[in-house]
Formats: C-alpha cells, structure tokens, sequence
C-alpha cells in the first residue's frame, strides 16, 4: 500500500484568487513548487506581477492576471486567456476577499447614549459598505466557480478551496458583515460539494484562525508596532497563546488538493486556528 502525502501537481493548473495578497500569494508559491502552472489573479495587477514573478524567479510556473472576481466578463476574459497559455483549470482557490471599515461598528456592545453619542453603532452601518463586504467574500467566491468550474467536468482530480473565517463558526464583535459572509462561504462550500459530487469536483475550505496580513494589520497592532486590547483579546482566546504563521496553512492546502489523500473528502470547512474554535473561554 503506498502511503498518502507528497502531493505531486504536475501538470495540474491552479488558479488562484486573491494570489496578490499575503495568504494566497503563499499559496501560490507552494502550489507551483507542488509542480502546479499557477495562474495569479488579483485586481491589484502589480501585486499579482511581483508574485508571479518571484515564483518564476525560483524556476517555477506562474503568471500574474489581472481578475476583478465581482466582475463576471472579467473573469471570463481571464478564463479564456489561461486556457490559452496554461490550459483548463484543475484547481481553484477563492482567496480573494476581506472586510471594510464601513461594515464595522466602533464598539463591541451597544450601550444607552450611543445613539447620541459620537461612535458607530449598528444604527450607523453604511449599507454599501455591508454589501461590499458581503459582495466582495461570497459572490466574489461563487463568480469563480462558474467560471472555473466548467474546465473541471468529466476531468479526473479536480477540486476547489474556499477560505472562509473563525467568524463563521461564531461571530466577532464588531465586523457583523465579514462574519455573515463568511458563514455564506462555509454554507456555500457544503452546498457546491453536494451539487457537484456526482461529477468529482471536491469542494472544501479552511477557516484560518488569526494571521497577520494587510487587511487586519490596524486592527491588531497601533502604528508604533504595539498590540492593540483586540489583539490581547485573540491571543488570550487562542489556546496555542500566538498568530498563525501563513506557512502554518500550507499542510491543509496540499491535503485538500491531494487526490490520494483527501479522494473522499468534501464539503468540510477545516479550522486552522491554534485551537481557538474549541475553546469556551473558560
Ligand atoms: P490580503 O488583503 O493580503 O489579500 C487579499 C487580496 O485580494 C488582495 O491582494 C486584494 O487586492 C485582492 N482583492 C480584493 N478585491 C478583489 C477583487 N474584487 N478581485 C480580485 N482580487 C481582489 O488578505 P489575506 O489575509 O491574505 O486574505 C486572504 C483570504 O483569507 C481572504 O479571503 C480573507 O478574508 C481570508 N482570511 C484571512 C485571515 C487572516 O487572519 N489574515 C483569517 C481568515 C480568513
């Protein structure tokens, strides 16, 4: 019996979503070190040229795409150029994704005298702003995935990764939209699995716990480089007392991408949290 894990991605194509961003510009490079040709898609063009880039640097395969995933013809136009130069899809990560300001309210609880007061309650919550949000993480993740997915029928060894969040198991204070749109990801993510199991598409997701990344930098420390109390609060719910490093994700993704290993998992969402999710608090 030859025994699972060393993922081999030889002549698989990846594409990943977000890959201009810290996490899945990770998850770029380890795919095309697993041997995968990785198409790179952000909307930030530079971001997912510097990736591509670096990664051809180490003598691998990789090319940046400029992808805006709420954009359907955007998408497409992108599809029909990666099928060109590196072929059909086999792989797909929706990374791309994140919160806004805008979607946030200032304090944890509300409180008598916030209405009055200077502070953004729920009452204040811009409504764009949530349907950026919710835009942004759920249909940014299902635009793709029609788009993708269609290369993958009939073809053996083809699977798809969603991230979805801790705050889609329980809400955090503060970010009511990230959290129900990441709770949409992880629903999504069981729901796809089942629709596409009888054509064998495996659709899965990992829940990162906390990681330091572009997107949550202000949230986590004040500029000088100090933690801020949000900060001391993660830290002291995660049992394992510290942020995930980004490398830390890679085991799950080369597990749920390796057709040995995980053939007969889908539709699980994966914590990746240092234990935050089984812990009270108590
Ligand atoms: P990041 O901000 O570094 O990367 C996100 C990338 O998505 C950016 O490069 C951005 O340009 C790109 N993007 C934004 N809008 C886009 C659009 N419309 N089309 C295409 N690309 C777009 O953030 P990250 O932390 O690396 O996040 C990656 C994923 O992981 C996100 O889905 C995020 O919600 C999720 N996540 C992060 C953490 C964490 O602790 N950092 C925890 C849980 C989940």
């Amino acid at each position: 019996m030859a025994l699972a894990f060393g993922t081999d991605l030889s002549g698989k194509v990846a594409v990943v979503t977000g890959a201009g961003g810290v996490l899945c510009g990770m998850f770029a490079r380890t795919l095309a070190q697993a041997g995968a040709k990785v198409a790179v898609l952000d909307l930030n063009e530079q971001a997912a040229k510097e990736i591509a880039d670096s990664i051809e640097k180490e003598g691998f395969t990789a090319k940046a795409y400029k992808a805006n995933v709420l954009e359907r013809s955007s998408l497409e136009e992108v599809h029909a150029s990666i099928l060109a130069e590196l072929g059909p899809c086999d792989i797909l990560i929706n990374g791309a994704g994140g919160n806004n300001a805008r979607a946030n309210t200032d304090k944890e609880y509300f409180e008598m005298g916030d209405i009055e007061a200077d502070v953004k309650s729920f009452f204040d919550l811009d409504q764009s702003g949530v349907e950026f949000v919710f835009n942004l993480n759920f249909l940014g993740t299902l635009l793709p995935c029609q788009i993708f997915a269609k290369d993958m029928i009939g073809r053996e060894g083809c699977s798809i990764l969603n991230i979805s969040s801790m705050n889609a198991f329980t809400p955090l204070t503060k970010i009511p939209a990230y959290s129900g749109a990441k709770a949409a990801i992880s629903n999504f993510t069981q729901w796809l699995a089942v629709h596409f199991s009888k054509v064998g598409i495996r659709v899965n997701a990992i829940a990162p716990g906390f990681f330091v990344t572009q997107q949550n930098e202000k949230l986590l420390f004040h500029e000088d480089g100090s933690p801020t109390p949000r900060t001391e609060k993660i830290l002291s719910a995660t049992p394992m007392g510290r942020f995930g490093d980004a490398i830390e994700l890679n085991g799950a993704l080369l597990f749920f991408l390796n057709q040995e290993a995980a053939s007969f998992i889908t539709g699980v969402v994966l914590p990746i949290d240092g234990g935050f999710s089984a812990y009270s608090g108590v």
